[in-house]
């Protein structure tokens, strides 16, 4: 399925038509319909190391991993046996195990910054809990995002908002009552003089700046040299928190998360994706003098039914150990490396403006010849270019994510001829 046909989908055609007669949009996250692409989604059969396979037969080598969470590829054996093995014990308790524990020992081992840790079962609810946690601790209510950083939907978090919103342009959610939409202050990422201003104007009312520490949600944008200084340095100044959303970029871009990558130390972090192995996880942590103020340690509440729940733990735990063995990160740059570079030079040679930005495995690709360096620039990119690229790479065997704004995923399972055909797929896309 690499020869540029236009694929089989009368199946998945059928199923979408049958699914958005009862699931809103026929799906149960917005991005999967392929709405801004303007085709029929993939219906899903199974996946396998870095391949995934549809309902119609259609074979793809996949970047997205069900965005970011498959490091170790799809069904990977280890992960899959430990997630049998614990079934077998049951499913849940609702009562502590000690897989709890392992578990948060092996995270708060390889993020210095987090000496305690809870686990929540999403993203969202981690960033949510993150932030109750921040304005209970400081006793104030602002809040600072950056445009098109996205942190699941908790209300006060979808201002501006990337990812998805961004795709569909509903950055700015109906439902999201005013009063709190008036405590989220939103300003350009990167923009080292618009977060002083925001201090200099409201610092004694914030309580955090939540940011992530490389952009994901708008394609890939990394931070400048000095922003994430800056931000550390100002919130320590004005007594606010500084939360890591390295809900993508945890273990993803490096064994100590990106905060290990640059050498910055927040107050908390929140998790997800990778920790869960590709069962429902989040997590958020910091200093124990602040998570000592979650319940039952303190007056701040958040539960979960399923919290910590083993299966979750089980390939979560695995998937964690996979990544400490010697020389998986490096093998992840080589490999994204090479992808990179092979992007860049189809690129070159067929005259289309292209802007790469990467990070270790997380690489995106924008139809744009400006540095994207925030969400102003990452929407210079051309959308109707992307669309016909990604429906191009689809009749070439490569499933990515359908948006342009969101990265691609490498993950260890990706062999080097994998990367050999992914750039020549890209180079057939580019062409058509
Ligand atoms: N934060 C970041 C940085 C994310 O990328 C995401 C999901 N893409 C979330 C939070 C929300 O996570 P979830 O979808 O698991 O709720």
């Amino acid at each position: 399925m690499t020869n540029g046909n236009k694929r089989k989908d009368s199946r998945s055609t059928k199923a979408f038509e049958e699914a958005k007669q009862i699931i809103p949009g026929g799906v149960n996250s917005p991005v999967r319909a392929f709405k801004s692409v303007g085709l029929t989604p993939l219906f899903m059969e199974r996946g396998l190391g870095s391949r995934v396979y549809d309902i119609d037969g259609n074979e793809f080598i996949d970047y997205i991993g069900s965005w970011g969470p498959l490091i170790v590829g799809h069904s990977h054996p280890e992960v899959v046996e430990a997630i049998k093995k614990t079934a077998e014990l049951g499913t849940s308790f609702g009562a502590p195990t000690e897989l709890e524990t392992a578990m948060a020992r092996l995270v708060i081992d390889r993020v210095p910054s987090m000496e305690q840790v809870r686990m929540v079962n999403s993203g969202t609810e981690a960033t949510m809990s993150a932030l109750r946690l921040a304005r209970g601790y400081t006793k104030r209510s602002k809040i600072v995002k950056f445009e098109g950083c996205y942190h699941g939907h908790a209300d006060s978090l979808l201002i501006k908002a990337g990812s998805g919103v961004a795709t569909l342009g509903l950055p700015d959610s109906p439902g999201v009552p005013e009063n709190v939409a008036v405590n989220t202050i939103t300003v350009p990422y990167n923009d080292i003089d618009s977060i002083r201003t925001a201090f200099e104007r409201f610092g004694e009312e914030i309580a955090a700046v939540i940011v992530e520490p490389i952009a994901g949600n708008m394609g890939v944008v990394p931070p400048q040299a000095g922003f994430l200084q800056e931000l550390r340095s100002l919130t320590s100044q004005y007594g606010s928190l500084l939360i890591f959303d390295e809900v993508m970029t945890g273990f993803r871009v490096g064994l100590n998360c990106a905060q290990g990558l640059y050498g910055i130390t927040p107050d908390l972090t929140c998790l997800g994706k990778v920790i869960g192995g590709g069962l429902p996880v989040g997590a958020y942590g910091g200093k124990r003098e602040i998570m000592e103020q979650m319940a039952p340690s303190g007056p701040i509440y958040q539960a979960g039914t399923l919290s910590g729940n083993p299966l979750a733990m089980a390939a979560g735990y695995t998937t964690l150990k996979l990544l400490g063995e010697p020389g998986v990160y490096e093998e992840l740059e080589r490999k994204s490396a090479r992808l990179e570079a092979g992007f860049l030079a189809n690129a070159r040679e067929l005259g289309i403006p292209s802007t790469i930005n990467r990070v270790g495995s997380m690489i995106c690709p924008f139809f744009t010849d400006r540095q994207v360096t925030d969400y102003e620039t990452a929407k210079t990119s051309d959308l109707q270019k992307f669309n016909r690229y990604f429906a191009a790479l689809l009749d070439y065997g490569i499933s990515i994510a359908p948006s342009q704004y969101e990265g691609m995923f490498v993950s260890t399972a990706h062999t080097d001829e994998d990367i050999e055909a992914t750039i020549q797929a890209h180079y057939h896309a580019l062409k058509a």
